[in-house]
């Protein structure tokens, strides 16, 4: 079943995106909205709605290149960089597709939010 999410209309590139890098498993493209210097997501190319989905513990070769595909586009970031996923309304998540925050290019508060 084809998704028409946003995130997967940008891996067909259906919707248009600076796309970063891309693998078998992963694509990464600069968040249309940054709120840091250096604002990256990162996504697998299959659409999987969430953190939470039941299959993505068993999906060993994805998690590997998501890992991966971190210390590809932030191994230059040496003065640190933070990596977010948001669950649910109280974290903000907006978009169904899994993706990861890759924050840089600034000090970054802790506490978040
Ligand atoms: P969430 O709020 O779900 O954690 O993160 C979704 C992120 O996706 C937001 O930071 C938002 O700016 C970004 N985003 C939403 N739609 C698009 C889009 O069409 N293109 C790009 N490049 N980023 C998007
Ligand atoms: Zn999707």
């Amino acid at each position: 079943m084809v998704s028409d999410c946003v995130f997967c209309r940008i891996v067909r590139r259906e919707i248009p995106a600076q796309i970063l890098l891309e693998t078998e498993e992963v694509l990464a493209f600069k968040d249309i909205n940054p709120v840091a210097p250096i604002h990256i997501v990162l996504i697998p190319k299959k659409h999987i709605g969430s953190v939470m989905d039941p299959q993505l513990p068993a999906l060993p070769p994805l998690t590997a290149e998501l890992f991966a595909a971190i210390q590809q586009l932030m191994g230059e970031e040496k003065d640190g960089f933070r990596v977010v996923i948001n669950r649910g309304p109280n974290a903000g998540e907006s978009v169904p597709h899994l993706h990861l925050h890759l924050l840089g290019g600034r000090e970054l508060a802790w506490p978040p939010g």
